[in-house]
């Protein structure tokens, strides 16, 4: 026995599938009610997809129901019910196949798209065939008008199905859709203008002449494919389809059979344009969210490195704050007299305390959140703090660093943890790389120009260069040369500078003082330069 849920959902389709063919029934042909556009076979196949093949028997009844409604059993009873059947069986066969992928692989891959029109072409002329074959059989129709029978039922079943079973298939994710559509509301709204505007034009303006000028109707519907993707597209042609039954219902210049065939190219250049741009988007998306894994996991990988950028920062403010104490300790002593000098050195302690927990405050956030706050830095003063926590590693290691960044270079607008972040990669490596390959010269030059709206701040150093076998991929994630190494410096620091409108790159040898070596340039907007 069916549940009491299936008998709603179909008795809800059957009114709905009556509703639709009763507005779509505009201009029928051969005394046998063929409409030039079948909304109701749309809303069968949607509803076959999501039922299954249990959805056939509730399809066979609206189908017959429909031809009593609407058509008035133009070929006799029998004839209504062997279609009905015929369209019930086929329709469900086709679902039975769409569903194999998942109503969630409709069409949203050009792959998919293609599958799905290749499917629903093929079934509706088979429907369309095994429509018109039950009325010669019947002798409801005569032979010689059997072929274009059979061209304009599967112009109006394919129509149909295009128009509104990727609509219905994606009407689940309706609150998404809405929620983009509130949030570029004018743009969609300038769009149905733009449409029904070149719809009133062709349809009703030159309306004897609407075949020849159809063509301007690609514009718009490219356009709306292109910003909104496949939804856009099909709500686009449904939009269209609508308009056009409703401004060539009453002209009747325009014979809509023929018309319908040029819709049918333009719901298809919609469709598949639609589910292109959309893969696309989906790309970008991943590979968006890829790079904000990379920054989470910078921000792990990292914690090594920062714990010495840390030690450098807070060690300045924290000695400084420890003497100022110190000072007002003596100059407190009891039963000296007032010192003057008490609460201006009280005054530096604090602003030291101050200081030092704005440090702590700043790397808290970058750990929690990850995001950047941009502002305008100078990148002398930022060069020279990464230097001087190098020191101890360069004096150890014998290598020279030599930095050439001008003050009066204009201020870039950056963050300043993630920036320090970057370049402390970029020394690290370029130290690593002169260490490994024991270069007699050891020497890593920083140096910075100003170029259009950004600067260009370029790390070169005189090891051996990166190796020629991962050349081509150090900045993926895990590409690695060294023992212990993770193979994410590169990677992170170049989303983190991505995130913010810079850029990293690596642009061969032509270092320090040799013709060996690698140089890394990271490109940085200027503070007060538009973001791309
Ligand atoms: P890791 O340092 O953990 O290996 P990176 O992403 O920072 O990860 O670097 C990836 C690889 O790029 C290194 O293993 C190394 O082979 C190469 N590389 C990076 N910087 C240099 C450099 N300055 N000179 C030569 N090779 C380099």
């Amino acid at each position: 026995m069916p549940g009491a849920g299936f008998l709603l959902r179909a008795a809800i389709f059957i009114a709905a599938y009556i509703l639709v063919d009763w507005l779509g029934y505009l201009q029928p042909a051969l005394q046998l009610g063929i409409t030039p556009w079948n909304p109701q076979t749309g809303v069968s196949l949607a509803y076959l997809i999501w039922q299954g093949p249990r959805g056939a028997l509730p399809v066979a009844l609206a189908a017959l129901l429909s031809e009593v409604v609407v058509r008035d059993v133009p070929a006799g009873s029998i004839a209504a019910i062997a279609t009905s059947i015929w369209i019930a069986i086929a329709y469900t066969v086709l679902a039975v196949f769409l569903r194999r992928r998942g109503p969630a692989a409709l069409v949203p891959r050009p792959a998919d798209a293609a599958r799905f029109v290749g499917a629903c072409l093929g079934a509706t002329l088979l429907v369309g065939a095994g429509f018109i074959a039950i009325m010669l059989a019947m002798g409801a129709l005569p032979e010689n008008v059997a072929l274009g029978g059979v061209a304009r039922y599967w112009v109006g079943d394919f129509n149909g199905v295009l128009t509104l079973t990727p609509l219905l298939m994606w009407a689940p994710s309706w609150r998404k859709g809405l929620a983009a559509l509130r949030a570029r509301r004018r743009e969609a709204l300038l769009q149905l203008a733009v449409l029904g505007f070149t719809m009133w034009m062709i349809f009703v303006v030159l309306a004897d002449q609407a075949l020849r000028f159809f063509y301007p109707l690609f514009l718009p519907m490219i356009w709306i494919a292109l910003r909104w993707g496949v939804v856009g597209a099909v709500v686009g042609a449904l939009a269209t389809q609508v308009g056009l039954a409703f401004m060539v219902q009453d002209v009747n210049a325009a014979p809509l059979f023929d018309l319908q065939f040029l819709m049918l190219t333009l719901n298809l250049t919609a469709l598949i344009l639609g589910a292109t741009v959309s893969e696309r988007q989906r790309a970008q998306a991943q590979l968006r969210e890829r790079d904000e894994a990379l920054a989470r996991a910078m921000r792990f990988a990292t914690a090594g490195e920062m714990a010495s950028a840390l030690t450098h920062e807070l060690n300045q403010p924290i000695t400084a704050l420890v003497s100022y104490l110190r000072a007002a300790e003596i100059l407190a002593t009891p039963g000296e007299a007032h010192d003057a000098r008490l609460p201006e050195t009280l005054g530096k302690a604090a602003s030291e305390a101050i200081r030092a927990s704005s440090v702590l405050r700043r790397l808290r956030d970058f750990y929690s959140t990850g995001q950047a706050t941009c502002a305008p830095l100078s990148l002398a003063e930022l060069c020279q703090n990464v230097i001087a926590a190098f020191q101890e590693r360069l004096r150890r290691t014998g290598v020279l660093l030599a930095c050439d960044v001008a003050p009066e270079l204009p201020p870039v607008a950056a963050d300043r943890t993630q920036l320090e972040i970057v370049l402390h990669n970029l020394v690290a490596n370029a130290i690593d790389a002169i260490v490994v390959a024991g270069s007699a010269i050891r020497r890593i030059e920083i140096s910075a120009e100003r170029q259009g709206d950004s600067v260009r701040l370029a790390i070169a150093d005189s090891g051996p260069g990166v190796a020629t076998d991962v050349a081509g991929r150090v900045f993926e994630p895990f590409v690695t040369t060294k023992p212990g190494g993770m193979g994410l410096g590169l990677a992170i620091s170049r989303s983190l500078l991505r995130a913010q409108g810079g850029e990293l790159d690596y642009s061969g040898a032509d270092a320090a003082g040799s013709r060996e070596g690698a140089r890394f340039v990271l490109r940085l907007p200027l503070a007060g330069a538009r973001r791309e």
